[in-house]
């Protein structure tokens, strides 16, 4: 899951961006309108969510937001921002946002409203599973056959993606875009990496591996281990 967050506070966007990448998103940060802007429709695709700060320089948030609904009329934005009045409140709604949250605010509480409209946009529950294999969102928790299985962050998003996307062919670009947040160099083989420590982990002595690599296109999850 990929998330752009457009803040002028760097003090506020590495909080934010710190405590997203322990949960396992991967977070570019724009730190300003015209910046936010360009990112958020260059790269409307690959964006899961977004967080938007309202006063910003350049562009405000309220624009930012309205440009990205013109691209996309479902992916969830949420505001975070010091205004508070209701009128603020029913204007940012109104411009396309989902959510609101006023600053200062717990980080506990903005996972919680990303959780939240993650799980309205995909209509599923927060667990995923394959075979013997469960991946529990909430509890960010792996078992294997009931067992737990402990994984590193990056680990886990690559696992989540694999699961969400059980019978697809997940393509090494596209797991790129959405785990590795824009300063990685797209080194694809790095994900060879991973995907062997997974592996490690995962996969039972003697039976075929839980990831099944299709060669020169990427990865897919195998449901019958
Ligand atoms: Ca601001």
């Amino acid at each position: 899951m990929r998330i752009l967050l457009v803040e002028d506070e760097p003090g506020i966007s590495g909080f934010i961006k710190d405590g997203l990448e322990e949960e396992g998103f991967a977070v570019d940060i724009a730190g300003n309108g015209r910046t936010g802007l360009e990112m958020a429709i260059d790269n409307i695709s690959e964006y899961d969510i977004y967080l938007l700060d309202w006063m910003l320089p350049g562009v405000s948030g309220v624009e930012i937001c309205r440009s990205i609904r013109k691209e996309n009329k479902e992916v969830p934005i949420i505001f975070l921002t010091a205004k508070d009045t209701v009128d603020d409140t029913v204007f940012g709604l109104d411009a396309g946002a989902n959510d609101y949250l006023k600053k200062p605010f717990a980080f506990e509480e903005l996972l919680a409203r990303i959780r939240v409209l993650l799980r309205n946009k995909t209509g599923a529950l927060h667990i995923f599973e394959a075979g013997a294999m469960r991946l529990d969102l909430d509890a960010h928790q792996v078992t294997n056959n009931g067992h737990p299985i402990d994984l590193t962050q990056k680990e886990f998003a690559l696992l989540e993606y694999l699961l969400r996307n059980k019978g697809k062919v997940c393509r090494r670009t596209r797991i790129i875009e959405k785990i590795w947040d824009i300063h990685f160099d797209k080194d694809t083989s790095v994900i060879d990496v991973f995907i062997n420590g997974l592996r490690k982990k995962l996969d039972q002595p003697g039976k075929e591996s839980f990831v099944q690599t299709i060669r020169g296109v990427g990865y897919r999850v195998n449901d019958d281990v």
